[in-house]
């Protein structure tokens, strides 16, 4: 057995191996990324759902309270999530927050 990474023991008890900084349970994900998915868009990344999160962003109408460079700014969020996410917010005619001048 080659395992890498570290060994974590999630809330529930479940022993896994991550290398990552932001592990996910393997075994608890599954229930844990139905509760988050809420309307954001199904392909989006595990760890850029859990930035959301982080950041008390439940649901798609929650972005609209921030800017775009905020949400790029999250640990865990890549451009291709901001992309899929601003796709999600115009099919609901929604938008990132913008600065007023
Ligand atoms: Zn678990």
């Amino acid at each position: 057995m080659n395992q890498k990474g570290k060994k974590k023991t999630c809330s529930r008890g479940h022993i896994f191996y991550k290398t990552s900084t932001c592990p996910i349970c393997p075994q608890c994900w599954p229930g844990y990324r139905l509760k988050l998915q809420k309307d954001f868009p199904e392909k989006l990344s595990a760890p850029a759902l859990r930035a959301l999160h982080n950041a008390k962003i439940f649901k798609l109408s929650d972005l609209t309270k921030k800017t775009k460079e905020q949400i790029a700014d999250l640990h865990g969020m890549g451009p291709s999530g901001v992309r899929m996410l601003t796709a999600a917010l115009k099919s609901k005619k929604l938008s990132f927050k913008t600065y007023t001048k």
